[in-house]
């Protein structure tokens, strides 16, 4: 087992070699992104029993974006099952940006994957509620289970998205026309950019992660949010769709189900044992963090604990 002391050294170390890389930049399609002070780096590993080992930035308080997808995934297995999953959005990687229309149109059944923007919302829009104040409870409330406490959204982020939301509202409407999303459009589309304007810091996103390597339940709340035997599909999916089109590269060096967001945060998690998040707003093309995956890739062969074998 690896002990306290290598886990801190890996997070001081992954921490010193990259807080300096000056490649990429913040999102900026979302207006207010860009303003993100850039040089800005947190590395934080939570384990299953709740340790924590960190170094840089913590408490600033960032947009959770896509990487709130497959927590939203997990409260549609908990509430329908995965088959439902499965069924009604899909799981295959679409091997295409996260914004891609072109994977609503050349897939014959439409299906996509809950982390691409299609099958987010396509999620919100499936999860049961009577009203949009009752979906929103709902998909709060289960971000909030995972972090173990009470979060808010950043509403300037949310105004700055909703506001230039017109990609998102294509795909929306483009999922209603062919059957695929589940409420009134505009709706799914309101709740889903709330969904991403959250606010979380860096150690909420690793005790999120940490909640799926203790087997969805929080390690310091002890409150159980998705079933056990559901964790393995959900890991799966980030496994194969976390990067969008950068997947294939993600695996082949860190080799961890991870998940990322245009606000610069990454979860990866090594199942049964515990979970690595970073923050640093500069995104390469794909719209990944990069001096995130640089630090989990480092600490994920530091450790030796990619799934397919310490590279
Ligand atoms: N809210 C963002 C969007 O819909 C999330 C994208 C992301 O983080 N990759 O475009």
């Amino acid at each position: 087992s690896i002990s306290p002391d290598q886990y801190q050294q890996a997070v001081d170390e992954a921490y010193a070699k990259f807080k300096n890389v000056k490649e990429g930049a913040n999102a900026d399609y979302i207006p207010i992104l860009a303003s993100v002070p850039s040089d800005m780096f947190g590395v934080v590993i939570i384990t299953r029993d709740g340790e924590v080992y960190s170094a840089g930035e913590q408490k600033y308080e960032f947009s959770i974006q896509s990487v709130s997808k497959p927590f939203t995934a997990s409260l549609i297995m908990a509430e329908q099952g995965p088959k439902t999953l499965r069924e009604k959005i899909g799981v295959e990687p679409t091997g295409l940006p996260f914004n891609s229309k072109i994977a609503l149109e050349i897939y014959e059944d439409r299906s996509v994957n809950p982390l691409v923007n299609a099958g987010a919302i396509a999620a919100v829009s499936l999860v049961e509620a009577d009203s949009e104040k009752e979906r929103w409870k709902k998909v709060l409330g289960n971000i909030e289970a995972y972090a173990g406490r009470e979060l808010t959204v950043l509403e300037e982020v949310y105004d700055s998205e909703y506001e230039t939301a017109w990609s998102n509202r294509g795909i929306a409407n483009l999922l209603y026309n062919y059957g695929r999303l589940y409420s009134d459009p505009e709706e799914a589309l309101r709740v889903y950019t709330r969904q991403c304007s959250i606010g979380i810091n860096t150690h909420d996103l690793a005790m999120m992660g940490a909640t799926l390597a203790n087997e969805g339940v929080n390690p310091v709340t002890g409150k159980k949010v998705l079933d056990k035997e559901d964790v393995p599909e959900l890991l799966a999916i980030m496994a194969t769709a976390g990067f969008y089109d950068e997947s294939g590269e993600w695996m082949y060096s860190a080799g961890l189900p991870a998940k990322t967001g245009v606000g610069g945060g990454i979860v990866a998690v090594v199942p049964g044992k515990f979970a690595i998040a970073t923050f640093a707003p500069p995104l390469n093309p794909a719209g990944n963090s990069v001096k995130g995956l640089k630090a989990i890739s480092y600490i994920s062969g530091k450790l030796g604990v990619g799934l397919y074998g310490p590279n």
